[in-house]
């Protein structure tokens, strides 16, 4: 089996060189174990800061060790009840070929249903409860509320517009980087607009598209453009921050926002929140978002880089901005 091992910290962008992949033995399955072969391997930008040697509220990769992540693969051999050989399971140990693991630590998940597995790890998966998390139980999404999603094109912020319609909002308006991202997201995603923020300020662009302001803030971003939506939030607004990618690469913190002062008078509350805090709403998330996928009120895209030799490609293409909707790694069979 192959797989990735973090070699060296990066310092701003991390490099191709700052990994090696490495053959390893499979090991037998023991008692409670089972045997995966991976199939779709997940990169995510919160493995970036996994790759600095700071305290977080996950701990960093070690050195010269594989690096983990979501995977979903099919069981080889199983030592455990309730896992038969080709059952479908998603699990922790990505970035590898092969996977032993506890079987506590592997979900099943439905193969040969109508939605391809892959989705479990994106708009079913770990993306899509972050978004269905972040607007209901953080922002707390209503009837008539104006949303604005940053990073609207990827995994979390394209189902995020979408979700939030379909929780009321009246008004949705995203923004991502190069205009096929921003057409895709009225053309395909239904938003009722498509900042490209690489082709204005994405500041100027917000207020023109929200002359009422806006309500609710999904930020994916940070930076600019959290200072942007602050700037047209109303009154009593909410701010889910799920992430603030545009500052995992930087050496430098970020200068905006400079007008994080509006807060008081405009009494906003800003929250911070990890999907890991809402496993409870799984259950009703997946009967809710796998209903809205097959009557095709939601819609999801994935970008697949095939084979393994390719995870840090993939890894870097999507800090980069190289996907639409989730980003995924296949492997061949
Ligand atoms: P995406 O699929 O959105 O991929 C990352 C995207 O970020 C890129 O495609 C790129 O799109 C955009 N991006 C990169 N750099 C910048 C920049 N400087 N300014 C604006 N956009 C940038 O990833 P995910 O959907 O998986 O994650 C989205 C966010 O959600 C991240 O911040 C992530 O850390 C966070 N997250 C938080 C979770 C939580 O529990 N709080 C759980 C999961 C994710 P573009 O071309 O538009 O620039």
């Amino acid at each position: 089996s192959r797989e990735w091992h973090l070699v060296a910290r990066p310092s701003g962008w991390p490099a191709v060189a700052d990994f090696a992949l490495r053959a390893v033995p499979v090991r037998e399955p023991a008692e409670g174990e089972i045997l995966v072969r991976n199939r779709y391997l997940s990169v995510d930008p919160y493995m970036r800061g996994r790759m600095n040697d700071t305290k977080s509220y996950v701990p960093p990769f070690g050195l010269d060790e594989p690096m983990t992540g979501d995977a979903l693969g099919e069981v080889l051999a199983s030592r455990a009840p309730g896992f038969a050989v080709g059952d479908v399971v998603t699990h922790r140990l990505g970035w590898r070929e092969f996977a032993v693991l506890r079987a506590d630590d592997a979900v099943a998940v439905p193969a040969g249903g109508e939605v391809p597995v892959s989705a479990y790890l994106g708009v079913l998966g770990m993306t899509g409860l972050t978004a269905y998390a972040g607007l209901k139980a953080v922002a707390r999404v209503r009837e008539g509320d104006v949303v604005f999603v940053s990073g609207a094109a990827g995994a979390v912020g394209g189902p995020a517009g979408q979700l939030a319609r379909l929780l009321g909002a009246s008004r949705v308006i995203g923004s991502a980087g190069g205009p096929e991202k921003a057409r895709t997201l009225t053309e395909v995603y239904g938003f009722d607009v498509g900042l490209d923020y690489k082709a204005a300020p994405i500041g100027e662009q917000l207020a023109q598209a929200a002359p009422d302001g806006i309500d609710v803030y999904f930020d994916n971003v940070g930076g600019d453009h959290l200072e942007a939506a602050l700037d047209v939030l109303n009154t009593h607004g909410r701010v889910a921050v799920c992430g603030m990618i545009s500052a995992y690469n930087a050496t430098e913190p970020p200068a905006a926002p400079r007008n994080l002062g509006v807060v008081i008078g405009k009494r906003l509350r800003i929250e911070g929140f990890l999907v890991g805090d809402h496993w409870g709403l799984r259950p009703e998330f997946l009967r809710e978002a796998a209903g809205w996928l097959r009557d095709g009120r939601l819609v999801s895209r994935e970008t697949v880089v095939d084979g393994i030799d390719h995870a840090v490609d993939a890894f870097l293409d999507l800090m980069r901005g190289g996907n639409i909707g989730k980003m995924l790694v296949r492997l061949d069979g």
